[in-house]
């Protein structure tokens, strides 16, 4: 039996030691049977967080997110990899998760805005944030770390430790164990079928009881199989296969989609999401292979959504039928 494990370094110019050169160990392990993989940094446990618990919140003045505090109080990365230290685009600006799980782990802050509801976001905050983490992903992506991956918590009940609304970005020469699975199984339906599942999945799912809706080069709909509440696809109708193969106008179609369907989820009676896009590793064509958005709903109270079913079972529990909340937010469409 084989104990794998790896470790990854992040480099990142440390805003608490004066932008001094700062190096994070990460610890990756493999499952020997499963081949699951773990990350482990140890200072993660140092993180700061904002637990919303009413008048407690963590007001503006003391997050590193807000406009007045970003500049000062978040890393920078090193010269040879971002000479400026932060990327932006628009209003978004990207810059090193101080606690990072893989070599290059960046976090994207996208609106000003502190605290924002799923009805408040932006369309044009949305494509001003995705298009920064794709400015990221090409340059990694030259740099000897084509595998990326985009990923949201909303709140702290998804996840996050920050309020502060933001994209993480992680990149590196390894894809993560998820999208591997899914890069490779779209590999093996190609070589089985002779056609992309992608395009099979869009024939599907249009025109079906869990389709929702189309933005600009992209369909929307609620998966047959749900990894998690109310979760809603968005799959590129064109067939490309990486975020880095789109054009502004489908980033905005992607923005727009990711937009409604988070007002629609706020109909729903939801408050905080997770999300992630699935794409295709930089600088290679996949003809079997569609990028993908996946959203899904995390809890509004205490009562957490990944219970031993999902954790130790590797399978989920829901509660509502695909069809019937796809019904509710096509009305967004
Ligand atoms: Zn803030």
């Amino acid at each position: 039996m084989r104990l794998e494990r790896f470790t990854e370094c992040a480099r990142i110019l440390d805003p608490r030691s004066g932008f001094s050169d700062g190096r994070h160990e990460i610890e990756v392990r493999i499952d020997p049977l499963t081949g699951a993989t773990c990350r482990i940094n140890i200072t993660r446990t140092a993180r700061p967080k904002h637990i919303l618990r009413g008048a407690e919140e963590v007001v503006p003045s003391k997050c590193p997110f807000c406009p007045e505090n970003l500049e000062r109080e978040t890393p920078k990365f090193t010269p040879d990899l971002i000479p400026e230290g932060r990327l932006k685009s628009g209003g978004a600006i990207l810059f090193p998760n101080l606690f990072p799980l893989s070599d290059l782990h960046g976090v994207c802050a996208f609106t000003p805005a502190h605290k924002l509801d799923l009805d408040k976001f932006l369309k044009e905050e949305i494509y001003d944030g995705i298009t920064c983490c794709r400015k990221f992903f090409e340059i990694v992506g030259g740099r000897g770390a084509p595998f990326h991956f985009l990923g949201w918590n909303h709140l702290s009940s998804s996840g996050a430790s920050l309020l502060h609304p933001h994209f993480q970005v992680m990149a590196s020469k390894r894809p993560l164990h998820g999208p591997k699975s899914c890069l490779e199984a779209s590999e093996r339906y190609w070589r089985g079928e002779g056609r992309s599942f992608w395009s099979d999945l869009i024939s599907s799912e249009r025109g079906s009881p869990r389709y929702i809706g189309e933005t600009t080069g992209f369909l929307w709909f609620a998966p047959w199989a749900p990894t998690g509440a109310f979760e809603v696809m968005g799959v590129s109708g064109d067939a490309k296969a990486s975020l880095l193969q789109l054009d502004g106008r489908e980033i905005g179609g992607l923005s727009d989609g990711i937009v409604k369907i988070l007002g629609g989820l706020w109909d729903l009676g939801a408050t905080s999401v997770t999300m992630a896009i699935i794409s295709w590793p930089s600088g290679e064509e996949a003809d079997w292979f569609s990028m993908s958005v996946r959203l899904m709903v995390r809890p509004s109270g205490n009562i957490s959504d990944r219970a031993f079913l999902e954790l130790y079972g590797g399978e989920v529990g829901l509660t509502t039928l695909p069809e019937d909340y796809a019904k509710a937010l096509r009305e967004r469409f």
